[in-house]
């Protein structure tokens, strides 16, 4: 079947089954969630072989960012959903009495899944964890550059549930327009800012609201006062994992020009004892998803700066932690989001013209801080926007499921991770309901001398 019938065939069967009206039911929803919870549990072991032939993912990086990420999430959605989706009192104004008013939860119905190759399970299932609980259908569109993992996603997934309620769709970019071509009640995309215009165009074409998790250059601000040493290894950590493909790894660091030499010869320090002195060697260091995306990096390194690593081999898709020392604002380096294990570090002399320079750029998804100096953290925090960030560490604010993670401006718009993906997936509606029993004249004509009992009670 043509991709375009075939789409909408997939989707008229989860409308047809959405309208049926079992996804309302919390207690169906949690059980396709415990379902799901124990097949990752099952499905471990190859889940993290799919990471490995994709990304060469360290079987550690792996549990810890995927499978430990999906599992967390599954537990605290199932414990927490009743109340979640238990209808709110709220108070009713005294002009509108009598009456009670509440705000009740919906789903929106048949939601599509766009998910990139960096994180390729946990970003399939968890914006699918938060459709799924607030009582959506849905298909989940895998990245085909991991396509090992994808497989394994469509596997995992067709051996759960039937097609009319969450299924997946394989393939690329052809396969994704004929997904857009639909109607859908809710598009949730991660991936690049340019990809993420092309949904939100097609998502106007019917009103369809969006989810856009998408990426940018997060910057990583190293002040004068900072403890260098653990600096050091929290940014190489959040930089150099996952081979730096990761959408909120510091993508360049700005330090104070008194430190920044000795903050590079020390990131220089952890990569050598993170990776045992030799990356291509080391079991804990992965690898560029393709070809495509290992000649671009290779094309950004800036070799008369490169003062630690530099070292590539394609047929292994292998780059070595690199750093980039002086960068400039200028560079073509500089320009778009690295998305690779290149660390250009700049100096400054003042913050405030750093501060001029990241309000002059697009709103980063993570902006990272290491200073002591509480004045200079509440400064940062409160001048400049980004999607969500850390101080005096990287990466973290992505493992907790009370932080609603996303971005703004062109790094994304909307939320999710634990209450906040609910909250996303699901419409509100305000409900007033009144007696019969009673029936007060005051909204009613005639109005004569009702606007000052108004004033009155309003
Ligand atoms: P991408 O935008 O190239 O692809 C994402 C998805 O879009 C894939 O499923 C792909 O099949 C599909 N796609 C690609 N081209 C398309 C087209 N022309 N029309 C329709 N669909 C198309 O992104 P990527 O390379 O997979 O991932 C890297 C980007 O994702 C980076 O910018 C990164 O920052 C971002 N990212 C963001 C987050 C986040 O949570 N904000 C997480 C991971 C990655």
């Amino acid at each position: 079947m043509p991709n375009h019938s075939r789409m909408k065939a997939i989707v008229q069967k989860q409308r047809d089954f959405f309208n049926q009206g079992q996804t309302r039911s919390t207690v169906y929803r949690i059980d396709q969630l415990k379902k799901l919870l124990a097949a990752v549990k099952v499905s471990e072991d190859a889940i993290l072989a799919a990471l490995k032939a994709d990304l060469n993912k360290p079987v550690f990086e792996a549990y810890s960012t995927e499978v430990m990420q999906i599992t967390t999430e599954l537990k605290y959605t199932i414990r927490h959903l009743k109340k979640w989706t238990r209808e709110k009192k709220v108070p009713t104004p005294l002009e509108l009495q009598p009456a009670r008013s509440r705000i009740h939860t919906h789903p929106y119905g048949v939601v599509l899944n766009i998910a990139p190759w960096n994180y390729p399970v946990q970003i399939c299932l968890i914006p699918l964890i938060a459709i799924l609980a607030a009582g959506n259908c849905a298909v989940v569109k895998p990245s085909e550059l991991a396509p090992q993992t994808s497989r394994l996603v469509a596997t995992l997934i067709s051996g759960l549930f039937p097609p009319e309620y969450c299924t997946v769709v394989e393939g690329g970019v052809e396969e994704t327009q004929a997904l857009l071509a639909q109607r859908w009640n809710y598009i949730a995309f991660t991936g690049s800012p340019a990809i993420g215009r092309i949904v939100a165009r097609a998502a106007a074409e019917n009103l369809t609201p969006t989810l856009l998790e998408l990426g940018g250059k997060s910057p990583c601000i190293v002040h004068d006062d900072t403890n260098i040493q653990v600096a050091a290894r929290r940014i190489a950590w959040g930089k150099f994992l996952n081979a730096g493909q990761t959408c909120t790894a510091p993508d360049f660091v700005v330090a104070q020009s008194r430190i920044a030499g000795r903050l590079v010869d020390e990131i220089g320090r952890c990569i050598n004892a993170f990776y045992d002195a030799d990356a291509l060697k080391s079991p804990d260091y992965g690898r560029i998803i393709n070809h495509r995306h290992f000649d671009r990096l290779v094309s950004l390194m800036e070799l008369d700066k490169i003062v630690y690593g530099g070292h590539a081999d394609r047929d292994q898709r292998y780059i070595e932690p690199t750093i980039i020392y002086k960068a400039d604002w200028d560079d073509e380096i500089m320009q778009d989001e690295i998305f690779g294990p290149l660390l250009p570090v700049l100096e400054y002399e003042k913050l405030d013209t750093v501060m001029d320079r990241l309000l002059d750029r697009e709103r980063p998804l993570a902006l990272y801080l290491f200073t002591e100096n509480r004045a200079l953290q509440r400064k940062i925090v409160g001048s400049l926007n980004f999607g969500g960030g850390a101080i005096n560490a990287t990466l973290l604010q992505n493992g907790n499921k009370w932080l609603p993670f996303g971005g703004v401006g062109t790094s994304g718009m909307g939320r999710y991770h634990g209450k906040s993906g609910f909250d996303t997936f699901s419409t509100t509606k305000s409900m007033v309901s009144k007696p019969t029993c009673i029936d007060p004249s005051l909204p009613y004509p005639p109005y004569k001398g009702k606007v000052k009992l108004l004033k009155r009670l309003s």
